[in-house]
């Protein structure tokens, strides 16, 4: 059965939820939706299950308020996850969802991205949005939640040694007052924290690059380089090996310290500078990634790494 969904271009929160309850409605059982929490101006945090196996992916973007096209790619696998003929994700679906669950969160930042989107009216403390905007009505370039918090600074790693950061609300990188001060990474966290996930998938844009790695001893490293360099030559995107001391904070400095368990940080688009991916580059973005859960699932149930043992 083909989904009858067809993805805005300008993918919005509204059509985050519409979205996704049209896939748990339509393919019940092979979707389960779930909210995890709220967001400050109390929008849902929504997670989308697809598969039953112990080998659990969580995949999730926006967290970055102007990154919204990786919540539209993220619906867009699930989409080809659930009913597409094509290669890879019939072999995916018709023989690996028994071994294998990924968990979807396309939106970690809905009141950021409706921000951009919108502007400020609608919400609650629109005059000190207006203000940490340098008196801008133009929202384009903002990447924080609605409290004006960087919400990949916020996780429980090196946070005190978090560098460039305002000291204050802002457009992007406050870090806020403590780690897991903003609700959106207080429920994700208390979500990751509740599975056993193997990997995660974090999508940022641009830039064409991945990050995957963090202060952790050699052998975990070496480890995770097999896949990593599968997801380079996959994506084309670029390995970014560390220079110098990381800056700490993020979710995938979180997870992979953690955990022990590999996690990836994509950097969708060429680099475009400090606003959204225009929508003429959505597919070769769609395109460059496609390979990604793919790959990831090859790699999880062949490998017999020390880390995948349960
Ligand atoms: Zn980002």
């Amino acid at each position: 059965m083909e989904s009858k969904i067809e993805l805005a271009q300008i993918y919005r929160y509204d059509n985050l939820v519409s979205d996704l309850n049209q896939l748990a409605k339509q393919f019940p059982n092979l979707v389960e939706l779930e909210t995890i929490g709220t967001s400050v101006e109390g929008r849902k945090l929504l997670a989308l299950k697809v598969g039953t196996g112990d080998v659990k992916v969580i995949c999730h973007g926006a967290h970055h308020a102007r990154e919204w096209m990786t919540s539209r790619l993220i619906v867009d696998f699930i989409c080809h996850l659930v009913t597409s003929e094509a290669e890879p994700w019939k072999h995916i679906r018709e023989e690996w969802l028994d071994r294998m669950t990924f968990w979807f969160v396309p939106m970690v930042n809905p009141d950021g991205v409706t921000l951009v989107q919108d502007g400020p009216d609608h919400f609650s403390n629109r005059d000190e949005l207006i203000d940490l905007n340098d008196d801008s009505l133009d929202f384009s370039s903002w990447k924080a939640n609605a409290r004006g918090v960087d919400l990949n600074r916020q996780y429980p790693i090196d946070w005190e040694e978090i560098q460039a950061d305002p000291g204050r609300p802002s457009s992007s990188n406050y870090k806020g007052e403590h780690p897991l001060s903003e609700p959106e990474i207080k429920s994700l966290v208390d979500f990751v924290n509740q599975h056993d996930f193997d990997c995660a998938l974090a999508y940022h844009s641009s830039g064409e690059e991945i990050f995957w790695r963090y202060n952790l001893p050699n052998r975990f490293i070496e480890s995770f380089r097999p896949l990593a360099n599968q997801l380079a030559d996959v994506t084309k995107y670029c390995l970014i090996e560390p220079e110098g001391i990381p800056s700490g904070g993020g979710f995938t400095d979180w997870f992979l310290t953690k955990f022990k368990k590999p996690s990836f940080t994509f950097e969708i688009a060429p680099y475009i500078g400090p606003r959204p991916v225009p929508y003429h580059y959505y597919d070769q973005v769609f395109y460059d990634n496609k390979q990604v859960l793919y790959t990831v699932g090859d790699f999880l149930l062949d490998n017999s790494a020390e880390w995948l043992k349960k």
